[in-house]
């Protein structure tokens, strides 16, 4: 199946860390964009977020000031779901929470046409359990972006047991127009990027845990001799420990505990303290 075309309207469900990012690439790629949250002011305070980050691409000669001007004007808050009756592709980037996100898709499949994509940036749950129970399973598919999305160019699109191979390619080829590299994958706990990141962090967390390093010594040594590009604790704190741990609870519970995949003792100390990393000023580092 085709790419979407840049006139079929997307929305988005989540003006968070990564609803933000995907709603800035749909625009940057031409689509008009209906941009949802349920926290008051939380799509627009989005926008505004997105113009002012625009504006500093056209100091740095990315954009012209017209291009972004288009771009932003391309982005409309919505207050209510039912304002995504026009789209042709709604992507869900809220709380990684399955009972919250199958209320949304719920909705959503009483709103939307019947061949509106549906797709779940989720990074660990399984779309198979999203789409169980919809009138329409086949249109429920994974489309999951890095942060930050408007910069990390992979995109994974993940196939439930009753995900249409039609509405994967159409992702797919969505994603390539779109200026990303996506990859398939089937909807196992995690995906691919998550599976595999998942021991990276526990173990780095279990080093700080037993005062091997600091973070910061640590984070340089994966740096600089490791070769990735963020250490774990810095990594975590772009993430933010609430979504992380939530991720990990999720990969540690569908793999019937598998110890690869325990959540660690002194995230949860994080999250309990609300040091969620950089969206609050504190996480493993202060912001402040
Ligand atoms: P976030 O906390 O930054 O943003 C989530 C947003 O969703 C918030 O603005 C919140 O107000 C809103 N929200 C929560 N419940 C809602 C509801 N019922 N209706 C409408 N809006 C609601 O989280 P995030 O980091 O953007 O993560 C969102 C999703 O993307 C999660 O599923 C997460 O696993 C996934 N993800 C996160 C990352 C990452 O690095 N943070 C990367 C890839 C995927």
């Amino acid at each position: 199946m085709e790419a979407l075309d840049k006139s079929v309207v997307v929305g988005v469900i989540g003006a968070g860390a990564m609803g933000a990012g995907i709603a800035q690439v749909a625009a940057q790629a031409g689509h008009t964009v209906s941009l949802y949250d349920n926290r008051e002011g939380g799509a627009a305070a989005a926008i505004a977020t997105i113009a002012k980050q625009m504006a500093k691409l056209v100091e740095r000669k990315k954009f012209t000031d017209e291009e972004v001007q288009q771009i932003v004007s391309r982005l409309n808050v919505v207050e209510r779901l039912e304002d995504f009756a026009n789209a042709g592709l709604v992507v869900e980037a809220i709380v990684e929470n399955i009972d919250v996100k199958k209320a949304i898709f719920s909705t959503l499949e009483s709103v939307c046409d019947k061949r509106c994509i549906l797709a779940s940036n989720t990074s660990s749950i399984s779309i198979t359990r999203l789409a169980a129970g919809m009138q329409h399973p086949g249109r429920m598919v994974g489309m999951h972006f890095f942060n930050p999305a408007p910069i990390m160019k992979l995109v994974e699109v993940i196939s439930g047991l009753a995900t249409e191979d039609g509405v994967a390619k159409c992702v797919y080829n969505t994603a390539l127009n779109w200026g990303k590299k996506p990859v398939y994958a089937a909807s196992t706990p995690g995906f691919i990027v998550n599976r595999v990141a998942r021991p990276f962090y526990a173990e780095s967390f279990r080093l700080r845990q037993e005062q091997v390093a600091d973070c910061a010594t640590l984070d340089a040594l994966l740096r600089d001799a490791g070769g990735f590009r963020m250490g774990a604790f810095e990594l975590t704190d772009l993430i933010g420990h609430d979504v992380n741990y939530a991720v990990t609870c999720s990969v540690f519970d569908a793999y019937y505990g598998d110890f690869r995949f325990q959540p660690s003792l002194i995230q949860k100390e994080l999250v309990d303290a609300g040091y969620l990393g950089r969206k609050t000023s504190q996480g493993f580092y202060s912001y402040r």
